[in-house]
């Protein structure tokens, strides 16, 4: 382990004409600092991933490049293919290019940038992976907010252990990364692989500052196929609900059709139950459809990673 390791900051950017020129002046002011401290390695780097972005994004990612004299480099998608995969090719192309350690930020600058070389000094001290955690989440709206605390919540019910308010501010060792490159999966969920990995890790906590130019790139649904790819790509306790509730329901129509028999033929004060049978077959059909649904979304998986199709296309790079 060098003691002045290459580090690459990589920056998933959607459409962040806004936010860039801020960005990169503060960024290469804390790298250049750095340098000189000797903390860092003089080859270390900054690269976007611009995941098909239809502003300016991409001109400004070359403006930089050429200014910096490829201290700034870049990616640019063929199209949009969303933050995970942006992430996914930031690691591995930074690993290509002789990254020691890897950290992740957003392009708006939420999570505080000053704090990457305490990152880096956890990697020195052997961690491989190092995950930051937000210290709170008053940034966020009431609703993201429960959604996002009832997700983690969830994840853990269902046996993916992922730290709660863990974002995807992480550095990451390049030894890491070329493991990572062997998981083949179309679906990322970057958080559960990582867990999944192993390695040493170890935490940072941060605070979030508020987002400083332009608005959120996530949709509502976007955020919403995360989550279920996260559940879906991890975890078969939905499947084996499935299964259960299925029983569950076979048992309880075998004693509806005990008490029904008894009533005919022993008792004989059976009443002709309209309400209780459309109750029944609306409750019954509810479960169905959504247990089909649930199976759905493990086949829909399954269809997409089968193809396996290239996670994203480069269509242009800068280093
Ligand atoms: N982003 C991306 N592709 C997308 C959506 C977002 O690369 O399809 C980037 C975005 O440019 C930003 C980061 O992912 O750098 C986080 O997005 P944002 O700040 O909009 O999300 P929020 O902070 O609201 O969760
Ligand atoms: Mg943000």
């Amino acid at each position: 382990m060098t003691s002045t390791p290459i580090l690459s900051v990589i920056i998933p950017s959607y459409n962040e004409e806004e936010s860039i020129p801020t960005t990169t002046n503060r960024l290469s002011e804390l790298i250049k600092k750095w340098k000189e401290e000797g903390k860092i390695s003089g080859s270390s780097f900054i690269m976007y991933v611009d995941d098909g972005s239809d502003d300016k994004t991409w001109e400004l990612i070359e403006k930089y490049y050429k200014e910096s004299q490829g201290e700034v480099r870049g990616i640019k998608f063929s199209r949009n293919y969303g933050n995970q995969r942006a992430i996914l090719a930031g690691l591995c192309e930074s690993e290509k290019q002789g990254a020691d350690c890897i950290i992740t930020i957003d392009a708006d600058l939420q999570q505080d940038e000053n704090k990457i070389i305490d990152f880096v000094e956890k990697y020195k001290t052997g961690a491989q992976i190092v995950c930051g955690i937000r210290n709170d989440r008053n940034t966020d709206s009431f609703l993201k907010k429960m959604t996002a605390i009832g997700f983690y919540k969830l994840m853990n019910i269902l046996g993916v252990n992922i730290k709660i308010n863990h974002s995807d501010y992480r550095l990451v060792s390049s030894e890491v990364v070329r493991v990572l490159n062997k998981f083949r999966e179309t679906n990322l969920f970057l958080r559960g692989m990582f867990n999944e990995l192993g390695f040493k890790k170890d935490y940072i906590y941060f605070d979030v500052k508020p987002r400083n130019k332009g608005k959120s790139k996530y949709t509502p649904f976007s955020l919403f196929t995360l989550a279920l790819n996260g559940i879906t790509s991890f975890s078969l306790v939905p499947l084996r609900m499935v299964t259960f509730i299925g029983f569950l329901m076979s048992l309880v129509s075998f004693l509806i059709g005990i008490s029904a028999i008894i009533d005919k033929y022993i008792t004989k004060n059976f009443v002709p139950g309209w309400t209780t049978i459309v109750v029944a077959i609306g409750f019954v059909s509810g479960i169905q459809i959504l247990c089909l649904g649930i199976i759905a979304e493990y086949l829909g998986q399954l269809f997409q990673e089968v193809k396996d199709r290239p996670r994203y296309i480069i269509e242009k790079q800068l280093s």
